[in-house]
């Protein structure tokens, strides 16, 4: 039995078929991405079995590029006529306050997503794009809905409200919600097993470093604390967005510069992170730079490990002690360096990485301290489209 995951972005749409029973490193029975929705260049990639295929073509809408990739998948023989799928699973970026679960979704709970909007205006429309059209094309399935910021719903209030004005902050719903929620669930949850320790008795920190990027504090199974905010913007330095920085910046580009809230908006999450200092967010691009001794580059790089220790620092202290520290995603999984130079001289308070354990390749997660390192550090392949079909299996209980 298969679960359709669906990522549906404002002009492409990522899908899986997964079983949720795999390892999470085994590879999906099929892949794909549909780009460019409503572009004159559209295009269509599955991949089956590790075979790829490439359709380029116009395609208008979300209803048009699934509709199509549900044809190319019914024609390699694993399409929603073919396969029996148990329910369709779609990533919701923002679940506000009101989910801290994965939902069936019905109408009303479309509508609540919808209501969401204000808090994430740029992705929960697209969202609900994937869920209607996926809805409207296979209505016999359950959908699910998983929410990106549910991990994090129960955060001790301390950590979850700001210093800010109580009334405006409950009018407007000001909070931090915090987001990579799955990955960090999904990856606290494989810690504990990869370790053999009691789930219930770890101290956690995990590191999610992809393109956006984000740590979270996590207490015997509970997030604690998490570095992004009421937006993704928040926290660590990223691929192009800027993390902490001082609010009063803002005020001093609108007076100074005139520039426009739209304007600042781009400026802050497309034009800045690792892009805006070295004009590269790859970190394979940037670690090329490097190399070449390029000052930019050094600058970045050194910004970026400056504000991951911070954060690492104070979890530290907030969780008290510290059992466990991983890192998952595209930078925390493949860039050994970071992981070195993140954690570095720190033998003081029992961290301590093996250099050749460091070094490794692999995509199996992994232990990369030392055996007397009494923090163990950690390297875990996240799975977020695994972790939605194995949670649209226990609601549907498929
Ligand atoms: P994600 O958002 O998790 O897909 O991560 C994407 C980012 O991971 C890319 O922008 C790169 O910066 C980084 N990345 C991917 N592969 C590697 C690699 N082999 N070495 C270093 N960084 C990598």
């Amino acid at each position: 039995m298969y679960c359709l995951v669906i990522n549906s972005g404002s002009s492409s749409i990522k899908f899986q078929i997964v079983d949720p029973a795999s390892a999470a490193t085994d590879e999906p029975l099929a892949s794909g991405l549909v780009e460019q929705i409503g572009e004159p260049s559209g295009a269509i990639t599955v991949t089956i079995n590790g075979e790829k295929s490439r359709e380029e073509l116009e395609i208008a809408d979300h209803t048009v590029g699934l509709k199509r990739a549900f044809e190319l998948l019914d024609a390699n023989g694993v399409g929603p006529t073919q396969l029996e799928f148990f329910a369709v699973g779609h990533r919701v970026v923002h679940g506000g306050k009101l989910f801290s679960e994965p939902v069936l979704i019905d109408a009303q709970i479309e509508s609540m997503i919808e209501d969401l909007i204000p808090l994430a205006p740029l992705h929960n429309p697209a969202n609900l794009d994937g869920i209607r059209v996926a809805r409207e094309i296979l209505p016999d399935l359950p959908h699910v809905a998983v929410f990106d910021t549910a991990f994090f719903n129960h955060m001790p209030p301390a950590a979850a409200l700001y210093a800010i004005n109580n009334e405006v902050a409950s009018e407007h719903d000001i909070r931090r919600y915090g987001f990579h929620g799955t990955s960090h669930e999904f990856v606290s949850q494989q810690v504990p097993k990869v370790l053999g320790r009691d789930p219930e008795h770890t101290r956690q920190i995990t590191l999610h470093l992809g393109n956006g990027a984000s740590a979270a504090a996590v207490h015997n199974g509970r997030a604690m604390d998490t570095s992004m905010g009421l937006t993704p913007l928040a926290g660590l330095v990223m691929g192009t967005r800027t993390g902490d920085i001082d609010p009063g910046i803002i005020f001093h580009l609108a007076r100074e510069a005139k520039m426009s809230v739209d304007e600042i908006d781009t400026l802050l999450n497309k034009k800045s992170g690792v892009k805006g200092l070295a004009g590269v967010n790859d970190f394979r691009a940037l670690r090329e730079m490097i190399e070449q001794d390029n000052s930019d580059a050094w600058l970045a790089y050194n910004i970026y490990i400056h504000q991951l220790r911070r954060f690492i620092g104070a979890y530290m202290i907030i969780l008290g002690r510290v059992d466990a520290i991983s890192f998952t995603a595209g930078v925390g999984e493949n860039d050994v360096e970071v992981r070195a130079d993140a954690l570095a001289d720190l033998e003081l308070y029992g961290i301590k990485i093996d250099p050749e354990r460091n070094a490794q390749r692999s995509s199996d997660p992994r232990v990369i301290s030392t055996d007397d390192s009494t923090v163990k550090v950690l390297v875990v392949p996240t799975n977020e489209e695994l972790a939605i079909a194995q949670k649209a299996a226990v609601l549907t209980q498929a």
